[in-house]
């Protein structure tokens, strides 16, 4: 038999699926069409298994709860309720994220839960890899981690979420960048926004 092939990026915390069910939230077809989006700009580029991206939103305002996107999945493929997760508790403490889904959670869910908890305003969270707008950070004047961190950390999602402050948009050294938004399209239009002005600089 052959056997499958590792993830790249594997979540560094452990899983507890709480039910063996996926996310129905009608709220996922925005998000499935700015996974679509991030992946035909290249703002979350593929590497083969799967896509340096992870999206995510609230479920309720007040509450924790948020829907993100599994552990390698591609985003040029055309997703389903499968390939998202229902995160109740992510605890940087004792690295484990329990919820709902058939598929692990994305390995950036602790940065993603960091940053619901500080910050009420925020309803939608966007990841993802963009060289030109990590090339250009400095000039488009984007606020940046100071040191490079490994993914998936508890110091990555304290890094960013400082480097954040009140802002909407921010870099992660050598690494990606991390964009907020009051709901999804309020954050994926300022993903694009920020790449076309990245562009506008190269
Ligand atoms: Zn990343």
């Amino acid at each position: 038999m052959k056997k499958p092939k590792p993830e790249r990026h594997p979540p560094k915390f452990k899983t507890t699926f709480l039910k063996r069910r996926a996310p129905d939230d009608p709220r996922l077809e925005a998000l499935k069409s700015w996974c679509g989006v991030f992946h035909r700009s290249g703002l979350a580029p593929s590497y083969g298994l799967g896509s340096h991206g992870n999206l995510s939103f609230r479920v309720k305002p007040g509450g924790n709860r948020f829907i993100i996107t599994a552990s390698a999945i591609r985003l040029k493929n055309r997703l389903t309720r499968r390939c998202f997760f229902e995160v109740n508790r992510a605890d940087l403490r004792t690295n484990t994220v329990s919820g709902a889904g058939v598929r692990r959670p994305s390995s950036e869910s602790l940065m993603h839960e960091a940053i619901y908890r500080k910050r009420r305003d925020i309803h939608a969270i966007f990841h993802g890899h963009c060289p030109q707008i990590l090339a250009r950070a400095a000039r488009l004047g984007i606020p940046e981690t100071p040191e490079e961190l490994p993914y998936g950390t508890a110091a990555l999602a304290e890094s960013v979420s400082a480097a954040l402050a009140g802002g909407f948009f921010a870099v992660m050294k050598n690494h990606g960048f991390v964009c907020l938004g009051k709901d999804l399209d309020d954050a994926g239009a300022r993903a694009v926004e920020m790449l076309g002005k990245a562009l506008e600089k190269s």
